[in-house]
């Protein structure tokens, strides 16, 4: 049994059953009976049942905010937030999807004697192993092109995001999605390794990078198809030319947003020295305006951590670790004095570049700033982490922003926005951060795999 717990008053909401390694299998076997008739479902029958799910998503939309405020602890405007975005998710895959289907003929017959022609099939059955942080894009950048593309899919949310998982599965069903096309296994590390052990057609990942590399090493031996999402270090570069004031707030937003447990959350800030002092007063100042309260109230901007003691513990690690290494602290800095599991919005100035807190991913409330003398300064202690998910550059000019940005080993860049992700633009982590893709076009190709049809006509 897991126990779901509400982290912002540590009650027990309830308690679900995880299945057996035997019933992990069972699904599995479904799934790959099902996933044949799927594929062979036309794909306007497929594309209705996903708008289907839109209509039914957007009905519950209250009440799916609300389970995840309560299990995860999203504050209820951002919880709802990202289940009203989720419908431009669904919007772009039900537009593009279609044109990535078809076979493409590059030689017919009367031209060489042989007809060449890529087909594109689905990959079978796909796992989906997904995070709790956002539970309807993570799982819905996977789930949504691999059942348009005619994958079946085994679904394991995050333990901490479980009655999330178990809402969508019900939704999908109702909008007409076969039972065994879409399976929600809920459970903890012990059913994600079940599923591993399966013969899936891939396996698609989100979470820490500690677990990525335990995915990457079960499936590379056995020539199971991978994508990681990873963590972050993601790093902002203020330069000379900014405007303070939007600066201090886009941080203060992008530094804590989702109560800083997004993978592309800012987490460490570096600015010319010319601006750092004004910049660190214009930064506390934004970030005191955050309200930090019980997540049910639509005042909320900061909630408690879903990973509870796990997550404040870590955090004062951090916290700790960068003030013995000489970095001040202007807020924050600990546990905030009411019930359930809360930090207090963290700011670190002159945090040391070798410390936790500018390496580590912090995932919550705390961030390290530190000046730099010039862009190339900045490019320098960008990159120095194991990490490649997001850039930014905050600036007047745009070609300098590129050409810094072009420097940045990153998946993803901004140039004077932060903590952004668009369903039209790939998804994507280097190094530490990942391997693969999600969203845009390259995000529903990755859920086919070519074909190659030499095609020589009878009696040729
Ligand atoms: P996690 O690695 O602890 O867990 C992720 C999932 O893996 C969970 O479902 C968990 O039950 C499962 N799992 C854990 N151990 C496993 C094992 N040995 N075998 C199989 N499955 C296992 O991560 P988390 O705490 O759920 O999520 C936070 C992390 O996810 C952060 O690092 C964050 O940056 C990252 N993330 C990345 C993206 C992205 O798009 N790059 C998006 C969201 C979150």
């Amino acid at each position: 049994m897991i126990d779901v717990i509400n982290p912002a008053t540590d009650e027990l909401i309830t308690q679900l059953a995880e299945p057996e390694s035997g019933q992990v299998a069972a699904a599995f076997a479904r799934a790959q009976a099902a996933q044949r008739q799927w594929r062979a479902t036309p794909y306007a029958e497929r594309a209705a049942c996903v708008a289907r799910f839109a209509e039914l998503v957007e009905k519950h939309t209250a009440d799916l905010g609300l389970t995840t405020t309560r299990e995860m602890g999203k504050p209820i405007s951002q919880a709802e937030g990202e289940v009203r975005a989720l419908q431009g998710r669904i919007s772009f895959f039900l537009e593009h999807t279609e044109a990535e289907l078809g076979d493409e003929q590059l030689l017919s017959a009367d031209q060489g004697g042989t007809a060449e022609r890529i087909r594109h099939e689905p990959l079978g059955v796909v796992g989906n192993i997904s995070a709790w942080n956002y539970p309807y894009f993570v799982g819905g950048n996977v789930f949504l092109p691999a059942l348009l593309t005619g994958n079946a899919v085994l679904y394991k949310p995050s333990e901490l995001a479980s009655m999330t998982g178990q809402y969508l599965g019900r939704l999908l069903h109702e909008a007409g999605i076969p039972k065994d096309v879409f399976q929600v296994l809920v459970g903890g590390p012990s059913v994600g390794q079940a599923l591993l052990e399966q013969p899936l057609g891939a396996m698609f990942f989100t979470g820490s990078n500690p677990t990525g590399a335990k995915i990457a090493s079960a499936l590379a031996p056995r020539m199971i198809r991978f994508a990681l999402e990873l963590g972050g270090k993601d790093p902002v570069y203020l330069a000379d030319d900014i405007d303070l004031e939007h600066a201090a707030e886009n941080m203060a937003e992008g530094a804590f947003y989702n109560t800083g447990q997004s993978c592309c959350a800012v987490e460490r800030i570096y600015v010319h020295q010319s601006r750092y002092a004004g910049f660190l007063d214009a930064f506390v100042a934004a970030t005191r305006k955050l309200e930090l309260g019980d997540p049910e109230d639509r005042e909320t901007f900061i909630g408690p951590l879903a990973r509870r003691a796990a997550a404040i513990r870590d955090l004062q690690e951090q916290v700790d670790e960068a003030k013995q290494r000489g970095g001040r602290i202007l807020l924050g800095g600990e546990r905030a004095s009411r019930s359930g599991h809360y930090y207090q919005p963290t700011i670190i100035a002159d945090a040391p570049q070798g410390s936790l807190i500018m390496q580590a991913e912090s995932f919550g409330p705390i961030i390290g700033v530190r000046p730099v003398k010039d862009d190339a300064e900045a490019v320098r202690l960008m990159n120095d982490t194991k990490y490649g998910l997001t850039a930014s550059v905050y600036s007047r000019d745009e070609a300098r922003a590129l050409k810094i940005l072009e420097e940045v080993d990153a998946g993803t860049g901004y140039f004077n926005c932060c903590d952004r992700v668009s369903p039209r633009l790939p998804w994507t982590g280097r190094r530490g951060s990942g391997i693969g893709c999600t969203l845009s076009t390259y995000g529903i190709e990755a859920f086919l795999r070519p074909k190659a049809l030499h095609l020589r006509p009878a009696g040729w």
